[in-house]
């Protein structure tokens, strides 16, 4: 069954300046300044490759607008706001923990939120049936009176208040599977029922000392934030066992109206921010069992938005898996890593990895009917 998938990409993205740092140090003796780790160019490789592969011209272009302060504001603080847009319209700064941005930062960042939110609106109109938001800068860990891990904004969060308080949609999951862990959006619903907040991620990873197993939502939300936090080293049918044996129950039994999916792709095998295994063809097949759960409970409504990944080269390679899975349309490019990623050692599950996803699967009592 063919797809209408739609695509958020704006070139103003690639122009969020995380400055000049080695990796995530800021620059300065005892380090040689070089490249920030959240640069421009995985994302735009990402859709460079989409067009090379002629997948991008049957995409549908869907026009991001800018978040407005009351979109924001549903999510973060208004200190908070004031503290980036002051920051951003002098010379820049650093928005809390490992994320700084340069002037005119605050403008491309509710760019970022309003494409989740144009993502959303375009799925919810019927006017496509999926949709992958390709933003920057990412947003899985901004917190509501904080920025972390290079993210100014909770981009999928703001979308989701977003549809619930002006689109009448009741109730969405998150299902994240940047290797880091979703730490905004478990903060954010962490006593909401309404939002299942769901996280597959590096066990301690980052940030630190985050993403519990036991960290399981609270009040009303008790139960309706499950962390997987799967040990480094896993491999893809540990990530293939988390889906079938956690993920989709928990899906099944909450049933949300909508499914959105902080995407990162530093799961992947080679990243130099994460220690998984991750392929395309992984990938490729965790985006059809979303498609499939989806289509179940939610009219296959699913939204995507751009998180982390940071290998240059296998990226795009993961991002044009994904977007041929929600397209349905196959193209001829095939990905050159795949030979060597399917052949490292420990993509079968482990017994440890197994233990861990036992110790999930008992989460799923924890989640009300
Ligand atoms: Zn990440």
């Amino acid at each position: 069954m063919r797809r209408k998938t739609g695509f958020v990409w704006q070139e103003i993205y690639m122009w969020h300046d995380t400055g000049t740092h080695a990796g995530v140090l800021p620059p300065g003796v005892p380090i040689q300044p070089g490249t920030h780790a959240e640069n421009p160019e995985t994302k735009r490789r990402f859709k460079n490759l989409l067009e090379i592969s002629g997948l991008y011209q049957q995409l549908h272009h869907i026009e991001a607008y800018h978040a407005s302060e009351e979109d924001i504001l549903r999510v973060h603080t208004q200190d908070y706001l004031n503290q980036i847009k002051a920051m951003s319209d002098e010379t820049g700064g650093d928005a809390g923990m490992l994320t700084p941005f340069g002037k005119g930062g605050f403008e491309i960042a509710t760019l970022a939120a309003g494409g989740v939110m144009a993502a959303v609106d375009a799925v919810l109109d019927g006017k496509i049936d999926n949709a992958y938001a390709l933003v920057r800068p990412p947003g899985h860990h901004a917190e509501p009176d904080m920025g972390k891990g290079f993210c100014l904004f909770s981009n999928a969060a703001i979308a989701a208040k977003y549809a619930q308080a002006k689109r009448g949609i009741e109730k969405i999951a998150f299902v994240d599977w940047d290797v880091h862990h979703g730490n905004g959006a478990e903060k954010i619903f962490w006593n909401d029922p309404t939002v299942l907040t769901i996280s597959i991620h590096q066990d301690r990873c980052f940030p630190p000392d985050s993403g519990d197993l036991c960290d399981n939502g609270e009040g009303a939300g008790a139960g309706y934030n499950i962390n997987i936090p799967l040990p480094p080293g896993s491999g893809v049918d540990a990530y293939e066992a988390v889906y079938d044996r956690v993920v989709i129950p928990a899906l099944h039994k909450f049933k949300p109206d909508l499914i959105i999916i902080p995407s990162g792709f530093d799961a992947g095998a080679h990243d130099p921010l994460g220690r998984m295994m991750m392929h395309s063809e992984g990938y490729r097949s965790l985006t059809r069992k979303m498609l499939a759960v989806a289509d179940e409970i939610c009219s296959g409504r699913i939204v995507l938005c751009h998180e982390g990944g940071y290998n240059d080269a296998t990226v795009p390679f993961f991002g044009l898996a994904v977007m041929e899975t929600l397209s349905s349309i196959k193209t001829e490019t095939e990905d050159p890593f795949m030979a060597l990623f399917e052949g490292l050692a420990g993509q079968e599950l482990q017994p440890h990895q197994d233990q861990l996803i036992k110790e999930a699967e008992k989460l799923l009592n924890n989640l009300p009917e």
